[in-house]
């Protein structure tokens, strides 16, 4: 029997406020010492007022808008009731039946075919403390609690069960993200728990509309963790089903090291959250005018940015969507085309030609490195970009010497003129300096040029290679061509 696979992806984003969800806490906790950013709220004392964040409100809205929700006219918070060491208060301030954003979609696309993801609902929510634990030495293990995270704004992205295959899903995490990124309303950083992915994958008959049993997935911490666990859970199930075994509801865990995934707890044991509305709040109307303020606020978003660079540089499609993915590289694409060196490019190539050093070698040495645009940025600028494509273009350094000095850039932080001075990596072009160095491989070399005489004209691309190779690579290529010919032909 065939199967397909269903999945629908939940996701959490952290919101980046300067304050906390409902008290006036610093939400930048990432690197404080624990326990220094709170307060009674987040702390969960009895007695204690929470305030609603603003500015976390009309994140949600903003996120819920480039997913294309529907906005809630009214909307409130509810309690989502059960213990749990790390939650302060015994219960989390979530929404559950009144979301601010309901029924979207995210476009996908997959080997070149574009799909709409349902987006089922954009809501708001706290952050938990958070659990660290320790082993220690006599072999008794413990936990401490930083509350730090306590309280920070959360806004949970729940998809409908509409991706087929976990290159789908990592497809709409990656869609989901830098739609956060351009909204600057989260990092999306998942090694750092800023942006955290739940599973729910099942199988089912081709052609049947019953699924076997859901299986929720948990603990993944990068995209590749994702993409991993869900062809993992794809498989188990396939092969529990072709042996005849039952498939149970359940939650599973990831687990990296071991690259599998293991049942944490079954139906029997899944919560009942008890929700009811949140009575220290009061319920938010959400009013048309104020929905249009942030609509007027909205961000190009990475498609329509993606189709400008098409339309406005001229770039092939390829690449507009590689530069646009991330919106720090579109910024800093387009922050090297509004330099003074760029506008001495010329006028039909220069943005393709910026295109093309972003994606090779600055890609190549952010790999090599291992770091993002955002640190690469702080080693070259947009201006020292420009100058190298502005010498490389006027011959004064060939395109190997350019990326060469580009790799000198990145490390000391020199500009490009300086470390070809320094270094005197400017190419020969001026013939006498050239006419000596292709006397002595014409000299050296009597076999190839008698070939090149009785016609065999590859004998001169060799001899172009010698002279390149005797200049250690400065000669301009053109010139050594011409003067070669020249040299030939008289002899
Ligand atoms: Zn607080
Ligand atoms: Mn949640």
């Amino acid at each position: 029997m065939n199967y397909e696979t269903i999945i629908g992806l939940e996701v959490h984003a952290q919101l980046l406020t300067k304050s906390k969800m409902f008290c006036r806490c610093s939400a930048d906790y990432a690197n404080a010492p624990p326990n220094t950013h709170v307060c009674p709220v987040c702390l969960g004392m009895p007695g204690v007022l929470p305030v609603i964040n603003r500015q976390a409100v009309e994140y949600t809205i903003m996120t819920a808008l480039a997913l294309n929700c529907t906005i809630a006219e009214y909307t409130r918070f509810d309690r989502k009731n059960y213990p749990y060491p790390d939650l302060m208060k015994g219960y989390q301030i979530s929404q559950y039946n009144l979301p601010f954003g309901l029924g979207g979609s995210l476009t996908i696309e997959v080997d070149g075919q574009k799909k709409q993801a349902g987006i089922t609902r954009v809501h708001l929510e706290e952050d938990v403390a958070k659990l660290v634990h320790y082993d220690s030495p006599d072999g008794k293990s413990y936990s401490l609690v930083d509350v730090n995270r306590s309280g920070v704004p959360l806004m949970e992205i729940v998809g409908e069960p509409d991706l087929r295959s976990p290159e789908e899903a990592r497809q709409y995490l990656i869609k989901l993200r830098s739609i956060l990124q351009y909204l600057g309303v989260s990092t999306g950083n998942m090694e750092e728990g800023s942006f955290r992915c739940d599973a729910n994958i099942s199988i089912r008959p081709e052609g049947s509309d019953k699924l076997l049993a859901k299986v929720e997935v948990k603990n993944m911490n990068s995209f590749k963790a994702v993409y991993l666990a869900l062809e993992y859970e794809a498989e188990r199930q396939r092969k529990a089903a072709a042996e005849g075994k039952r498939l149970v509801q359940e939650t599973r865990g990831w687990l990296d090291e071991k690259g599998k995934t293991v049942s944490q707890r079954s139906k029997e044991y899944a919560h009942d959250y008890r929700y009811f509305p949140e009575p220290d709040l009061p319920p938010l109307v959400i009013t048309r005018e104020w929905v249009e303020e942030i609509v007027a606020k909205l961000p190009e978003l990475p498609e329509a940015r993606r189709d400008r660079f098409v339309s406005q540089y001229g770039l092939p499609l390829y690449d507009a969507n590689l530069l646009t993915g991330l919106r720090a590289v579109a910024d800093y694409f387009e922050d090297c085309l509004k330099t003074d060196a760029f506008k001495q490019l010329p006028a039909d190539k220069g943005a393709k030609e910026v295109a093309n050093w972003l994606l090779g070698e600055a890609s190549r040495i952010m790999n090599d490195n291992n770091i993002d645009i955002v640190a690469f940025s702080k080693r070259v600028s947009p201006e020292q970009l420009g100058e190298l494509l502005v010498l490389n273009s006027q011959d004064v350094v060939n395109t190997a010497t350019a990326k060469y000095v580009f790799g000198e850039v990145f490390k000391t932080g020199k500009n490009p003129a300086e470390i070809i001075d320094d270094k005197r990596l400017s190419q020969i072009s001026d013939t006498r300096a050239l006419d000596e160095e292709i006397g002595k491989v014409l000299a050296a070399n009597p076999q190839p040029v008698a070939d090149y005489k009785r016609g065999k004209t590859q004998s001169l691309t060799f001899l172009v290679g010698q002279v390149m190779r005797a200049t250690r690579g400065r000669a301009n290529p053109k010139l050594v061509t011409e003067q070669l010919k020249k040299k030939l032909e008289e002899g």
